[in-house]
């Protein structure tokens, strides 16, 4: 089981409410760090049952961004401490009927690859983009919208229609073949679950751009959801089922194991805790962020891409990782990129894994003052990027929600497009 021990340096004084999500939108200190500790600590003393309706809303309202760990100056692990009072939580009470269902069909590949077919079916009718708006409904049309490889209506979509019949980031998928001549480390790709069934375009520019800088990408069968969602929800033992799967499947594989989701790289980086085995922890000690590994190799400049962006750091890479120059690295490697960091880009969206399912007012709520940043920066950028699926469908759904003409995009991809327009996959065409 998870441990409280990590909560022990807390000394109460406070610095981490100005940098947590949920207290900003509520000014609760019940929905602060410092007010959830006081909590868990009472939960793990038994001075309150896991029942309790105070515990049980303060606790399922914290988005588990982990914003409050990086300013605390006593050094406290606020994430660890949440797992242990979720994971005690769950042991006396289960999951919600909602969270039950949905990790339910996490578990399982035969539940989960029909219904994301099924999305994809339904965002290839691009109804989703025309129904996209501000009820849960079309809110969730507009995250399945913003998962497309199109990415948005705004300058860089009318930039990109100009250039090509598509997007700014849709490439012809060409082969690709590595360029740089260096010791080439074998990577095996992390394919995931939300990764794999929506967005195989940025597996695909993640494995091309690994390529172009030396690495060889291999595939190696037998993985399943990396257990995330589940260790976030407090059952442990479903996400080490899932996560001894893979651990079976990708620990001998290769040299390093690369993945482009923040959510999943941070538990993987993680499963020698999780699994306490020897096989884990040498598997954890192999994955690498795509952007880590890119940046090792510099990455190769490509061609200029005349494009405003402004970089979203994700919660998992920056606060759970501790991954923040290598993204910038990636991205600095697009030659008249015009790079910003927007205030409040280190903020958490309100994605979190499941928390924009089960806590949708809080979760848009948290969401807004991101979207207001955007819209009040001059000059408007013309695409987000941030390296998560769950960021990259929940910015999405709120740009289009709130009608504004920018779009969405993994780091990875505009290397790729770089790259593409540099004639690096030429000769294979
Ligand atoms: S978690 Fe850290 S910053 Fe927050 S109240 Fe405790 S000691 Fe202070
Ligand atoms: S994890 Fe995020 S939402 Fe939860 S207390 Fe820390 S900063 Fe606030």
């Amino acid at each position: 089981m998870a441990s409280y021990s990590a909560l022990d340096p807390c000394v109460h004084c406070g610095f981490c409410l100005p940098a947590c999500p949920t207290y900003l939108v509520t000014g609760d200190e019940g929905h602060s760090p410092r007010g959830r500790i006081v909590l868990m600590r009472s939960l793990e003393r038994g001075e309150i049952s896991a029942h309790d309706p105070a515990l049980l809303e303060h606790l399922d309202g914290c988005l588990g961004c982990r914003g409050c760990e990086p300013v605390c100056p006593s050094g406290v692990g606020y994430g660890q401490g949440l797992e242990a009072a979720r994971e005690q939580i769950f042991q006396a009470r289960g999951l919600p009927p909602t969270a039950r269902a949905v990790l339910g069909v996490f578990r399982y590949r035969l539940l989960w690859r029909p219904l994301f077919a099924l999305a994809r079916l339904l965002r290839a009718t691009r109804l989703p983009h025309l129904l996209s708006g501000n009820s849960r409904l079309h809110f969730g049309m507009g995250m399945l919208a913003a998962s497309a490889e199109q990415r948005g209506s705004g300058a860089a979509g009318r930039r990109g229609r100009e250039s090509t019949p598509e997007s700014p980031l849709t490439t012809n998928q060409p082969p690709s073949r590595p360029a740089a001549p260096l010791p080439h480390p074998t990577v095996a790709l992390f394919r995931g679950c939300v990764m794999d069934a929506l967005f195989s375009h940025v597996h695909a520019a993640t494995r091309r751009t690994l390529e172009v800088n030396g690495y060889r990408v291999v595939d190696i069968p037998g993985q399943v959801c990396c257990g995330a969602l589940h260790e976030h929800a407090g059952d442990a033992g479903a996400a080490r089922t899932l996560a001894s799967a893979n651990v079976n499947a990708l620990a001998d594989g290769a040299d390093f194991i690369v993945v482009n989701s923040a959510g999943c790289g941070a538990l993987l980086k993680d499963y020698g805790r999780l699994l306490n085995s020897p096989a884990a922890r040498s598997m954890a000690a192999k994955i690498r962020d795509v952007s880590e590994l890119l940046a090792e190799r510099g990455p190769r400049s490509g061609a200029a891409l005349d494009l405003a962006v402004a970089y979203d750091a994700p919660c998992h890479l920056q606060h759970a990782q501790r991954v923040h120059e290598a993204p910038l690295a990636l991205l600095s490697a697009v030659p008249s990129l015009r790079l910003q960091l927007l205030p409040g880009s280190d903020r958490c969206c309100g994605s979190a894994g499941i928390y924009s399912v089960l806590q949708p007012r809080m979760a848009r709520a948290v969401l807004d003052s991101k979207i207001g940043s955007f819209a009040a920066a001059r000059p408007r950028p013309d695409l987000i990027v941030t390296g998560n699926p769950g960021c990259l469908m929940q910015i999405g759904a709120g740009l289009r929600a709130a009608g504004l003409p920018i779009g969405v995009a993994h780091p990875v991809e505009l290397l790729d497009l770089s790259y593409q327009k540099a004639g690096f996959y030429d000769s294979d065409r």
